[in-house]
């Protein structure tokens, strides 16, 4: 099958967050299942070129229309992690990729209206028979209608599919964003196309998406049953019910050579699943030692928990720091790797670092670090994941590959993966964390999960091993979406009502 992905992220080459590592891990196991994957990707200035092998511009340029002038633009090609990318460069005169981070500007609505218009272009100009055109995200959503109501006729392209990687983030605009690239917005404007809602004189991207792509997934098979109510449904609920039928949840993999203890460069000591318990413990406790010296940390003192999260509300950054405190007082050491977009939440944790500074129990970094990620994973004993909802979640997934215990919310992908240590009703090999549903039971979960690394530690250890034998690789999810995708047939052109 010809695959066709259009993203804003690609790890590692351009990562925000989960997004870039789905994508990534995603085509490359179909690339590995010999199917034909190729990625159009915004041509990001930052991308480091020394990752990118093969880097080549493809023979022709094109023009895409924006506030009625054309902008030309021009298709690079190159291979980064085995998979095909095309990288579009444009001239528009806004350098909409010409900046430090993939997102946070006030123009991303228009920057990421013209990508998606731009990459269609190029499918058109190229004229070859696509089997699966695969979406991610509002950024890429605005490719739905196209494909089905304007560019019909210039583009063959089999079926649609779009992925839900987070509900919350829809991509509003105006009218008027859409006739900027040529397309008449108000048409749109109705409650079977793209109007949001709950404010009819905008347009929701993502909805139009929804609407109009052939099928829909998302990352977790209990997030495709909670945004069909209006508690997680983000104003969308009615719309995902009335396309229940295209709704599915594929659960996320994680990249295992990427997150892999045992050859992993950026940490102290390696260490491996069939590593003895001893070996394990031996291991971890060097990594903690690194850690300790590295920012001054008393590592001698237990447990050793932390959080590597971007700080949104979503993720609980309020329940981390009850949680600090809790750990503090219990005698353990807390670790925070995050940094927020808001910038009262940044303020907030940038006193709450203040005030801690230089205590040997605690670690504030507010920042972006991936190698500090990577040690800090492999450091410590649990991770608190307490998001009000997570659509799959990727930090318990690679904390159990580190032989780190997750201490979740019980919601989204956390719960599809996250099996409590004291739950009873499912067998012993199966609980590899421990979980909580109401936010008021965050310590007393906190303590049950201490309690057990101190007075049990043969059924704590055991517990790690566990963790460590999930297969959390990509094979399981890409056979579902490859299933999909041969089984995915075109809907009506037309949305369920025609004007
Ligand atoms: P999100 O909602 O942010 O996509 P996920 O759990 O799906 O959450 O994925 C988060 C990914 O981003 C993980 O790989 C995690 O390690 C990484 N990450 C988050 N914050 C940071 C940070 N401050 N520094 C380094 N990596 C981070």
């Amino acid at each position: 099958m010809r695959i066709t992905h259009i993203a804003a992220e690609f790890a590692p080459i351009a990562k925000a967050g989960g997004l870039g590592e789905v994508v990534t891990g995603l085509c490359r196991q179909l690339s590995l299942q010999h199917e034909d994957v190729e990625i159009i990707l915004p041509k990001y200035s930052f991308i480091p070129h020394h990752l990118l092998t093969n880097l080549s511009k493809e023979k022709f340029e094109f023009p895409c229309l924006e506030a009625s002038r054309f902008h030309t633009n021009t298709m690079w090609s190159a291979k980064v992690e085995n998979c095909q990318l095309h990288l579009l460069e444009t001239g528009h005169p806004s350098g909409y990729f010409q900046r430090p981070h993939i997102y946070g500007y006030p123009d991303d609505l228009a920057k990421f209206i013209y990508f998606s218009k731009a990459a269609l272009e190029y499918l058109k100009l190229r004229g070859e028979k696509i089997d699966i055109l695969h979406l991610h995200e509002w950024h890429t959503a605005l490719c739905a209608p196209l494909v089905k109501e304007e560019m019909a006729q210039d583009l063959r392209v089999r079926s649609v599919i779009f992925t839900i990687h987070n509900l919350e983030y829809q991509g509003k605009c105006i009218p008027k964003d859409l006739d900027s690239i040529g397309i008449s917005g108000k048409k749109y404007l109705l409650p079977e196309r793209l109007q949001d809602n709950v404010h009819a004189d905008t347009l929701n991207l993502l909805k139009g998406a929804l609407v109009y792509a052939d099928a829909i997934t998302t990352v977790s098979p209990t997030y495709a049953q909670e945004i069909l109510t209006p508690h997680f449904g983000c104003h969308l609920q009615q719309t995902l019910l009335q396309n229940k039928k295209k709704l599915s949840g594929i659960l996320n993999g994680i990249d295992q050579k990427l997150w892999d203890p045992s050859s992993d460069a950026s940490i102290q000591e390696r260490f491996s699943g069939q590593d003895s318990l001893i070996q394990i413990e031996h291991a971890k406790t060097a990594n903690k030692a690194a850690l300790a010296s590295q920012f001054k940390l008393d590592a001698a003192k237990r447990p050793w928990i932390g959080a590597v999260t971007r700080l949104v509300p979503q993720k609980g950054p309020e329940l981390l720091e009850e949680a600090l405190h809790f750990t503090v007082q219990s005698g353990g050491v807390f670790l925070l790797l995050g940094s927020s977009p808001i910038d009262s939440i940044q303020e907030h944790f940038e006193a709450l670092k203040n005030r801690y500074e230089n205590h040997p129990q605690v670690l504030i970094q507010l920042d972006y670090n991936e190698p500090l990620a990577h040690q800090i994973y492999a450091a410590l004993d649990f991770t608190l994941i307490p998001s009000h909802f997570e659509p799959c979640g990727l930090t318990q997934l690679i904390s159990m590959r580190y032989g780190t215990i997750p201490i979740v919310r019980s919601t989204g992908g956390l719960k599809d993966t996250v099996i409590d240590y004291d739950d009873y009703k499912v067998p012993n090999a199966s609980r590899n964390g421990f979980t909580f549903s109401n936010t008021k039971e965050l310590e007393a979960t906190l303590q049950r999960a201490f309690a057990l690394q101190k007075k049990d530690p043969d059924s704590f250890h055991s517990l790690i091993k566990r963790a460590m034998q999930r297969d959390s690789g990509w094979k399981k999810p890409a056979a579902a979406y490859r299933q999909l995708y041969l089984t995915c047939t075109p809907k009506a052109t037309q949305p369920l009502f025609s004007v």
